[in-house]
């Protein structure tokens, strides 16, 4: 009898932990918002915005990234943004998603928290209602930023505990060591919020190991680099409780493929996960 392992995945239940919702935003739907808030985009179609998401390194998708999440702007933006993905993903099996939201990138452009957090709830729970799939929220920090405005996204991530579960680190990591953002993780940690953070995507093992040791963080997302201190991996995998998120397509895109080490490989040699990753 012969397996058709591409059916026998598409059948089993998943869990996506590692998806930046705004990251999720399709070049169709990009484009609908933008027609909706009157929001002049630099892209005319479909297609170029297709062949702008060609980057090259972390830094130029980013740059991308926070370009076209401008056309967000009222609460049905964000939960239109949220259901559209959750209907994607509940078509491939998924049962449960851990989301991260970047709130300061919407505040910094004059939107209320509120508006972002009410959009993506309403999303959440109509659609553990009508799909079926259970969810939790990450409230990220922007690391390019200074810490004191990670305070001010965490003042208002304690306005609404019952309804984020965590707060992680994202943006650019190169010259943005976990080490900047002590203070705001501590002050969450007492808040009660669990902590994640991206670390070792752009930048050294030694981020990776920062993150664990400073940021005291249960899960670490991307690790890369880790790879680069055997001592670290040995430790990353004897800590039981600590998962790493490794994304494949990012990670070839990024290069991290031409020192040799496709990700999958991070995988197999760290004995972590390899959950899929949209961003
Ligand atoms: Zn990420």
């Amino acid at each position: 009898m012969t397996i058709d392992t591409e059916k026998l995945i598409e059948g089993l239940p998943k869990a996506e932990l590692h998806l930046h919702i705004e990251g999720a935003l399709e070049p169709e739907m990009m484009l609908a918002l933008a027609r909706r808030n009157g929001i002049e985009l630099p892209y005319a179609s479909v297609e170029e915005i297709h062949a702008a998401y060609q980057f090259d390194g972390l830094q130029d998708f980013l740059d991308l990234y926070y370009a076209g999440m401008s056309v967000l702007i009222e609460e049905r933006d964000f939960h239109d943004l949220a259901r559209a993905y959750l209907d994607k993903v509940a078509d491939q099996g998924v049962t449960h998603v851990e989301i991260f939201f970047d709130p300061q990138a919407h505040t910094d452009r004059g939107i209320a928290f509120e508006t972002v957090l009410s959009g993506l709830l309403s999303a959440l729970e109509t659609g553990e209602r009508e799909l079926g799939i259970t969810s939790k929220l990450i409230m990220c920090f922007l690391r390019h930023l200074p810490e004191e405005q990670a305070f001010d996204a965490l003042a208002c991530a304690c306005r609404h505990k019952d309804h984020i579960y965590a707060v992680g680190l994202d943006s650019g990591e190169a010259g943005n060591p976990p080490e900047k953002f002590a203070r705001v993780y501590e002050a969450a940690r007492k808040e009660g919020f669990l902590a994640v953070a991206h670390a070792g995507e752009e930048g050294p093992a030694a981020y990776v190991a920062d993150a664990l040791d400073i940021l005291h963080v249960s899960r670490v997302d991307h690790g890369n680099h880790a790879l680069d201190d055997p001592k670290l991996v040995a430790r990353l995998v004897r800590k039981a409780n600590t998962t790493d998120h490794v994304s494949p397509f990012q990670s070839a895109t990024e290069g991290h493929s031409r020192h040799g080490r496709p990700s999958h490989q991070a995988c197999a040699r760290c004995g972590t996960s390899g959950e899929r990753e949209l961003r």
